[in-house]
């Protein structure tokens, strides 16, 4: 009896867990068909990322009705995670695989980081905000990403300790290329970076490397905060 009763309560404790789970499921689908499959992402790996992140789990509580919402949200100090197709488009242009190693500028929330840490090998992300630093890792580390390692540090000097990387993602506006992350992109590397102030459209520009040889190609017009230059 004694038995019975402590599965029936694992049972329930399960469903519980499950059904909260769940409840974001079908307006996370619904994100990925209308905002992403609609627009034109085709790559598989990338839309089952996006269909398996959580992104409630990475806005504020205040914001979590709006998490699946074809919009930036704030995650506070002025800083926001990026409109999902946004996310989704800047990694399928970068062609993420199993087996590489991917930098990210700007881990904010660590959304974006999430979404490449169900593709790649690892992710090594740097954040300029002490605060978000160390509450991305937390979340992230939380939701079981191990292969995500989160950096507090200026991301004009990217990350050399664990470069050179198959990929790097910027996901705020610089106003100029940085060489130092030119230089940490792997040969046949591809980087993707939001380039111009906030003041004017950006203009999202793809990196390609290829020996000595670096070529530049704007493909869409975006809206990033300012990749901050730390005093
Ligand atoms: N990728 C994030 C959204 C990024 S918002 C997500 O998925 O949620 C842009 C982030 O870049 C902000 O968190 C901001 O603090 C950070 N940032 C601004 N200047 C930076 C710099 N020089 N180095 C590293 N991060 C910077």
């Amino acid at each position: 009896m004694k038995r019975i009763l402590i599965v029936a309560i694992v049972v329930c404790i399960g469903a519980r867990c499950e059904q909260r789970q769940d409840r974001f499921q079908s307006p996370r689908e619904r994100m990925v068909q209308t905002q992403i499959v609609d627009r034109g992402v085709r790559d598989t790996s990338t839309l089952r990322a996006m269909r398996t992140v959580p992104r409630h789990e990475f806005v504020p509580l205040e914001w979590r009705g709006n998490a699946y919402d074809d919009s930036p949200l704030p995650i506070g100090y002025d800083q926001t995670i990026s409109q999902p197709y946004i996310v989704a488009f800047m990694t399928e242009v970068i062609k993420p695989r199993k087996g590489q190693r991917v930098l990210e500028i700007g881990t904010g929330s660590g959304y974006q980081a999430a979404v490449l840490a169900e593709i790649v090998d690892t992710v090594c992300t740097v954040e300029l905000l002490p605060e978000l630093a160390a509450s991305s890792a937390e979340r992230l580390k939380h939701l079981g990403y191990r292969n995500v390692v989160v950096r507090q540090g200026d991301g004009y000097l990217g990350w050399p300790e664990y470069a050179p990387y198959d990929a790097i993602i910027v996901t705020a506006a610089a106003d100029v290329i940085p060489k130092p992350l030119i230089e940490q992109l792997k040969d046949g590397g591809i980087m993707v970076i939001p380039v111009g102030s906030l003041e004017i459209v950006q203009s999202l520009t793809l990196v390609k490397k290829l020996g000595k040889e670096v070529t530049t190609e704007t493909v869409l017009p975006v809206r990033f905060v300012p990749l901050v230059h730390p005093r």
